[in-house]
């Protein structure tokens, strides 16, 4: 008889009849899609979800839990469009590379992610490491590990030699021949498959370095890097699986052969022309700045060895161009997705590109728009996230302080919620 009630209370619990609330009182509360900051507040958590928004202090009754933030100002969960999750700059990272095993890049990356979730950052898009970061997108998945929810590409693909190459700068013995399986090809045929490949062992995003990079072992950081057959190749491949595109670019030609392919969003577009923000507009392409990419790298190019010489001297020369270029791209009204490229800078630091960005010309609460909302539409997700609204799932985080007086508040996320579940408080 026993057995049976607490089997029923079991069932009754795992239908959600006693299922327990959560009311958080939020001070204030920034509305993402008005860009205004409401008061006083209570936001009610079920489960995953929100249930209701709705103003005044409300409370509920029995087991349910009430979480006070009248101090506070409660915000979604932030977002952030370019990270790389299971690296982080260091004076070794070149030499590292021919030490790890996967198992090692995995246990270095388990507190960059947990880092980026306790900074705020709920969902995060990863394009490109070694393909790790699938299996950490999938143990954050099921809750063995914290960190933020993941979007990732697996590895980025590139031609031969290309920024991404994995054998980029090695003794020649060891460069073999990498190819798509690698995410390095050569011609349509290859693109093709690469995407495939990528898309086979579980990709969210397909990223491609349509120009030289600043980081990698290579001659050159701003040239085009494919011809247009390829990234027409590999944009109608990904289009076929209904997944985006997202094309790092520092020099304007191989820009444009982004865009023209279809990319869904040019990464820090350093060298972007008017001519090419035009087609931008025209063709829907969103922009990710990663502006604290640029200005970490130009400051560490500063700090003698800390990079290889030839990565050093694009640093010194690509890095702080990027906050321009963002200055210029958003007054002309193209399409701005908040993203930071961490990992060039280290995790839990995302905050900063917020203060880049307002430095820059764009009002506080829109970079916060930028980094939710924004982000949201920019990844098709808006129906589930990207707000505080009933029905959307419960990413919630608050700082103290007011971001539209201050947007250093960001520094200090003091309370962070991801899926109803309280990670930071
Ligand atoms: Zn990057």
């Amino acid at each position: 008889m026993r057995k049976l009630v607490l089997s029923g209370l079991a069932l009754m619990l795992s239908l959600g009849v006693f299922a327990q609330k959560t009311y958080i009182h939020a001070g204030k509360l920034v509305d993402v899609k008005t860009k205004k900051i409401l008061t006083e507040q209570t936001i009610v958590v079920e489960g995953d979800k929100i249930v209701s928004v709705s103003a005044g202090y409300q409370s509920g009754g029995g087991s349910d839990q009430t979480i006070d933030l009248k101090n506070s100002t409660v915000m979604p969960g932030l977002m952030d469009m370019h990270v790389h999750i299971e690296g982080e700059t260091s004076p070794t990272r070149y030499v590292d590379g021919f030490r790890d095993n996967e198992a090692d890049i995995a246990y270095k990356a388990v507190p960059f992610a947990e880092k980026t979730l306790m900074a705020g950052f709920t969902t995060v898009r990863d394009l490109g490491g070694s393909g790790v970061n699938i299996a950490l997108r999938n143990a954050i998945a099921a809750g063995r590990v914290n960190g933020p929810r993941i979007y990732t590409a697996g590895r980025s693909i590139a031609p031969t030699g290309g920024h991404a190459d994995p054998t980029n700068g090695v003794k020649r013995d060891l460069m073999g021949d990498p190819g798509p399986d690698q995410g390095v090809i050569n011609g349509p045929y290859e693109a093709r498959k690469a995407v495939r490949q990528a898309v086979k062992y579980g990709s969210d995003v397909i990223k491609v370095t349509a120009t030289g990079g600043v980081l990698s072992v290579a001659r050159d950081g701003s040239a085009p890097q494919f011809q247009q057959d390829e990234l027409d190749a590999i944009v109608q491949t990904a289009n076929d699986f209904g997944i985006h595109v997202a094309a790092h670019a520092h020099g304007d030609e191989g820009m444009q052969r982004a865009v023209k392919a279809g990319v869904h969003s040019i990464e820090h577009g350093t060298m972007m022309t008017d001519e090419t923000m035009a087609l931008m507009k025209d063709k829907g392409t969103w922009y990710v700045p990663t502006i604290t990419a640029g200005m970490t790298a130009a400051q560490l190019a500063e700090v003698p060895g800390y990079y290889p010489p030839v990565v050093a001297e694009k640093a010194r020369r690509i890095g702080p161009q990027i906050q321009d270029t963002f200055a210029k791209a958003y007054k002309s009204g193209v399409k701005i997705a908040f993203g930071t490229d961490a990992a060039v800078y280290p995790h839990g630091d995302n905050y900063r590109e917020f203060m880049y960005m307002v430095e820059a010309g764009m009002p506080h609460l829109e970079a916060i728009q930028a980094a939710t909302i924004t982000n949201a539409i920019f990844m098709n997700i808006e129906d589930k996230l990207g707000s505080i609204e009933g029905g959307k799932i419960a990413d919630i985080i608050a700082v103290n302080g007011d971001p539209e007086q201050d947007i250093a508040v960001m520094k200090e996320v003091v309370f962070v919620m991801k899926e109803g579940k309280v990670y930071k408080q």
